[in-house]
């Protein structure tokens, strides 16, 4: 019996890729899975404040990201407020370890924490099938980390967090520190140190007017500039060039090899052409851009008892929208509808 061959009609079309209507394809999805936080950096949290959003199911979330990973999304980041408070985190990245791509590849699993709950829980989230761990750290001395985030024992605890992941192999550890006038600025050479000692990539970002209070200004934030300055006269540095095109860190080494700094600089240099990101909060509702004014409610549509059609349509009219890029520092600029521990970094 002579083979059927499919006509080009019958052929199943590959989904075309998750895109918004300025070409950027989105591959990168950043979920919260709670907005609480055991921190309250002065930077971010006004001490006041506290969770103000529900959170999901896990077999939610896990839905609601497949959707998603059927969409071309290749990288998922756990993030929160404190993604470690979370019960079952171990659990869900265990799932999603589990998932694979259209093309049957697994996803590249990454989780952002404040470090604090870390040292118990680097080994089990690795043998669950977590790849990489970026940790926030804004101060490489005790007393400077400790008034920022305003928990005593903070730093100690981070930094037996930062040796446990590291040892477990959540490896290229990043340690994500931002700066601010007048608090931290002052860590720069020690954070140089730090990286080269603990063999440890320390990336400096650009604060962004994202904090729950009104501190922001442009002065307050401490410019890419300014940082490689820094970091000069430290010890010569040389420019590494990008792991890809949609990389957000300008990355350095020094005039030995020993020791990686990246730079992301969203006020100064904005990288917003390249974004290849989507967010998803804690309560299910997919926002475009850190700085969008409003939030696309995908859990309700889920909710409601839509299908996964449904959602891929939902999801697909809410990217094409994604804004073209954000307005900080231009008389426009409009705080965002949420600050960043309630969107998720
Ligand atoms: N709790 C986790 C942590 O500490 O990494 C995840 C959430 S936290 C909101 C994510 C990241 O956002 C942290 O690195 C934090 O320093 C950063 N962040 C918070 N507010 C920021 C701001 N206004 N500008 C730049 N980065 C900010």
């Amino acid at each position: 019996m002579a083979a059927t061959s499919l006509s080009a009609e019958s052929a199943i079309a590959p989904m075309p890729p998750l895109t918004d209507s300025h070409g950027r394809v989105i591959h990168d999805l950043r979920v919260s899975i709670t907005d609480r936080c055991n921190y309250k950096c002065v930077y971010c949290r006004t001490g006041e404040v506290g969770a103000q959003y529900p959170e999901l199911r896990i077999d939610e979330y896990l839905r609601l990201i497949e959707v998603f990973v059927g969409l071309g999304i290749t990288k998922v980041r756990l993030t929160g407020g404190e993604p470690l408070l979370r019960r079952h985190v171990v659990e869900l990245v265990r799932q999603l370890a589990q998932m694979r791509t259209p093309a049957g590849e697994r996803l590249d699993l990454a989780l952002t924490t404040n470090g604090h709950l870390l040292e118990s829980l680097a080994a089990p989230l690795k043998h669950a099938g977590l790849n990489r761990v970026t940790v926030s750290m804004d101060a490489v001395d005790a007393a400077t980390f400790e008034r920022i985030t305003r928990v005593e024992g903070s730093f100690a605890a981070v930094l037996a967090g930062v040796r446990a992941a590291r040892d477990a192999g959540l490896t290229p550890l990043k340690i994500n520190c931002v700066l601010l006038r007048g608090f931290n600025d002052d860590q720069i050479e020690g954070f140089a140190r730090f990286a080269r000692e603990e063999n440890v990539v320390v990336r400096f970002i650009e604060f962004m007017p994202l904090e729950e209070g009104r501190l922001w200004t442009p002065e307050s934030v401490v410019s890419l500039k300014e940082i490689v300055e820094a970091l000069g006269s430290f010890r010569p540095i040389v420019r590494m060039a990008p792991n890809a095109p949609s990389e957000t860190a300008v990355r350095y080494t020094f005039d030995d090899g020993v020791g990686e700094i990246g730079i992301i600089a969203p006020v100064t240099q904005a990288f917003c052409g390249h974004c290849s990101r989507v967010r998803l909060t804690s309560d299910g509702k997919i926002r475009t851009c850190l700085f969008s004014q409003s939030d696309h409610d995908l859990y309700g549509v889920m909710q409601r008892g839509g299908s996964d059609e449904e959602m891929v349509q939902f999801i697909r009219r809410t990217i094409e929208h994604k804004e073209a890029r954000h307005h900080i520092g231009e008389p426009e600029f409009l705080k965002p509808s949420r600050s960043m521990v309630h969107i998720g970094g």
